[in-house]
């Protein structure tokens, strides 16, 4: 038996040096989850991608498949039906999303690659695991072609609810696709809710929902909430390494030993960064005793560069820093350092080492890892995790400092509540988080989501 993971994103491309090629891993949350439980458990990876790595002499940590879309499949199916229509409904965004037919036709035409790709390497006692909102049709054309295996399917952004999911013209479709499943996952117990709400309302009698198992057509899917998690393990060991120990202190002088706010997001508007500037705007405004005391290191991620929302977030972003730094920047320091790039995995831990509060102030966000990789980090548990209340892992994580992005007081009266706390007290719920997070690794998600998919 084998494990066939189907993902939209490569694991690993091809980094082009003068005279050599090396192999490098994606950012983003699924892969830093899914790799090191490739590495250790093996399989094979399919996903897209425009580079193949097989055109390159490069050693893979295990097999990968890649499919290479035609420029209008990354325009219609990438940047257009994923990215344009898929990701503003399932963030609730609906203002951000215009139906385009064109699009749909290219994502059924991806997935069906998709779809071949597998057929052409699926042998009988394999299982395939679907990965995510890219691939929401792959399940029901592996059916279609005659493909009687398990297959899983776990969702890593939210499931909206029915009032914002029936704005998607695609509705139907989507679910009895996901509802080819054996086994269905979601990050929280709301989207699972969702899910099965949805499925009520738009396939009523003929899906016959009894607890956790729908029965629709001649399969019986479980639907399950398993929030995703990070290497806890690898995470904490790099965090205490003297790699990071020498850049951490490298950084600390830099900052000259301020107190350092950080965010770490990818340029999505879903992440609320804009948001988070202005909480910290109004912060420096209430607050000037803090003016040079305190300052903001954002890692801001470019994604989708392509799609006009991610070009305007751009522009917001940049308009935003430049006022803020602008307004209360003086005698050499600024508020805010804005590295919009991404960064090395050695240095975001060092970053996340060097902060004393985080923000995570998505508008809405399936999860976040952000969230539990830097708790992992925090290995004096010190620290404290300032999470919005609309990401998976705050209805998931057992404490936080919650805040309401949409609302800048919340979020300035976050950072002060944090700057002035007892640190005995948030000592003790760093600790309780860490532990938490330690007891709830990606290897138990992992294990879980593949022994109910076996059974
Ligand atoms: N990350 C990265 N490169 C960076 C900064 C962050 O690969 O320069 C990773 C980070 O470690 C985390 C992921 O990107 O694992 C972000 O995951 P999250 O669930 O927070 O958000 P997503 O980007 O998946 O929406």
């Amino acid at each position: 038996m084998k494990l066939i993971v189907a993902t939209n994103r490569s694991p690993y491309n091809v980094k082009k040096e003068k005279n050599h090629v090396t192999l490098q891993k994606t950012d983003g949350g699924l892969i830093s989850a899914l790799d090191p439980v490739m590495k250790e458990n093996g399989g094979v990876w399919v996903c897209e991608s425009d580079t193949l790595l097989k055109d390159y002499d490069v050693k893979l940590p295990y097999p990968i498949k890649q499919i290479k879309l035609t420029e209008n499949e990354t325009k219609h199916y990438y940047d257009g039906f994923c990215n344009t229509q898929i990701w503003p409904i399932f963030h609730y965004f609906p203002a951000k999303y215009k139906f385009h037919i064109k699009d749909w036709d290219f994502y059924k035409q991806v997935n069906q690659k998709f779809a071949d790709e597998i057929a052409a390497i699926i042998e009988t006692e394999d299982i395939i695991w679907v990965h995510d909102y890219q691939l929401m049709l792959l399940p029901k054309l592996l059916r279609n072609m005659g493909i009687k295996n398990k297959i899983g399917f776990f969702l890593h952004i939210p499931f909206p609810n029915f009032e914002i999911y029936r704005i998607f013209p695609k509705r139907t479709e989507i679910l009895e696709a996901l509802l080819s499943c054996d086994l269905i996952g979601f990050h929280t117990e709301s989207y699972r809710k969702h899910f099965i709400e949805c499925v009520k309302y738009f396939l009523g009698s003929q899906a016959g929902i009894k607890e956790n198992l729908i029965q629709y057509k001649d399969i019986t899917s479980k639907v399950i909430a398993l929030p995703i998690s990070i290497d806890y393990k690898h995470i904490e060991k790099t965090a205490k390494s003297s790699k990071v120990e020498v850049k951490l202190s490298k950084l600390k002088d830099n900052f000259n030993n301020q107190i350092i706010g950080l965010g770490v997001d990818r340029l999505d508007y879903s992440k609320g960064i804009v948001e988070k500037f202005e909480g910290l705007e109004l912060f420096f405004e209430k607050k000037p005793e803090y003016i040079k005391k305190v300052s903001f290191v954002q890692i801001a991620v470019p994604t989708r560069v392509n799609v006009t929302e991610y070009r305007k977030l751009k522009r917001q972003t940049d308009e935003a820093v430049g006022r803020i730094n602008g307004k209360f920047s003086r005698d050499g320091w600024t508020p805010i350092h804005y590295i919009y790039s991404s960064v090395k995995f050695e240095d975001l831990i060092a970053y996340y080492r060097l902060a004393d509060f985080i923000i995570v102030s998505a508008l809405r966000d399936g999860l976040n890892l952000v969230a539990k990789e830097y708790v992992s980090t925090r290995i004096n548990n010190s620290g404290t995790l300032i999470l919005s209340e609309f990401t998976g892992a705050a209805e998931e994580m057992p404490y936080k400092y919650l805040i309401n992005p949409y609302d800048s007081c919340s979020i300035a009266f976050a950072i002060e509540a944090t700057l002035k706390g007892n640190e005995d007290k948030k000592t003790s719920e760093m600790a309780n988080l860490r532990n938490y997070v330690s007891q709830n690794d990606i290897f138990k998600w992992f294990n879980i989501f593949l022994n109910e998919l076996k059974q």
